[in-house]
């Protein structure tokens, strides 16, 4: 995935290709068939994820992925230069170079969160033979105008993309699982216990249990797939993109 050199591939073998427009000029994508399965350590582990805002991820095992520093500063410039455009007059060609400016740091950050998740989901892929995570309402994220929001929902999105990528890749299973009171669940008894938002701590009242929020869930999530079985995703298609930046989100398409 990225770059790769076409010219290695009998003509047969490419399937698509589509010229793609982005902020920062044309690109040439090729669609190649190949087959992309690949050894990978044998493993037994399973591992749940949760997503949240305050972290990238936060696991079954007790561990948070944080979101990078340098991903964080370039969404704060982000906002700063979105905010920039409304400033300026309608129709003013100071606007129109705002735009440019904040698409262009749009894209940038957009290509480094698919560099990071594709790393982080790599690394996940490699260690665990099952990773369970929550089914994300596509049809809400599509709503969504909130920046802060959006841009985690996408990358969330985009993360799970390479997951059942690199799920396919090493013969790994990738399931998502419905978010239902995921959050609410006592990890260990299973109880209700209700927690806003703002509350980052699971505290258990009927069995004691006390856990960091996340990553009750996350064992939730990956108590709940072992009990009922959950939804395999499947990787139709073995078509490898030759650039996954910035894929544009088609409702019809992702929603199981
Ligand atoms: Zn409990």
């Amino acid at each position: 995935m990225g770059k790769w050199d076409v010219h290695q591939y009998p003509v047969e073998l490419i399937k698509r290709v589509r010229i793609v427009r982005r902020a920062d000029g044309y690109y040439v994508q090729f669609c190649v068939k190949v087959d992309s399965q690949q050894d990978a350590p044998i493993t037994t582990s399973e591992i749940g994820i949760d997503v949240g805002l305050e972290y990238f991820y936060s696991d079954s095992n007790g561990n948070h992925e944080e979101n990078p520093r340098y991903l964080r500063k370039s969404e704060k410039d982000i906002k700063r230069v979105q905010r920039k455009i409304y400033k300026k007059k309608k129709g003013a060609s100071g606007r129109r170079k705002a735009r440019g400016v904040y698409a262009r740091k749009h894209l940038k950050v957009t290509r480094q969160r698919n560099e990071h998740a594709k790393r982080i989901a790599r690394n996940l892929c490699l260690a665990n033979a099952k990773v369970v995570l929550e089914d994300l309402n596509i049809s809400g994220l599509v709503r969504n105008h909130k920046l802060a929001k959006s841009i985690s929902d996408a990358s969330w999105y985009n993360f799970r993309q390479w997951l059942e990528y690199f799920g396919e890749k090493f013969g790994r299973e990738i399931i998502a699982l419905p978010s239902h009171f995921t959050s609410q669940e006592c990890s260990r008894c299973g109880a209700r216990v209700y927690k806003s938002l703002s509350t980052r701590t699971h505290s258990c009242s009927h069995c004691g249990h006390i856990e960091q929020r996340d990553v009750n869930a996350a064992k939730v999530i990956l108590s709940r797939v072992n009990a009922r079985g959950g939804h395999p995703q499947s990787n139709a298609s073995r078509d490898v993109p030759s650039t996954f930046v910035g894929r544009k989100f088609s409702k019809s398409k992702e929603r199981q």
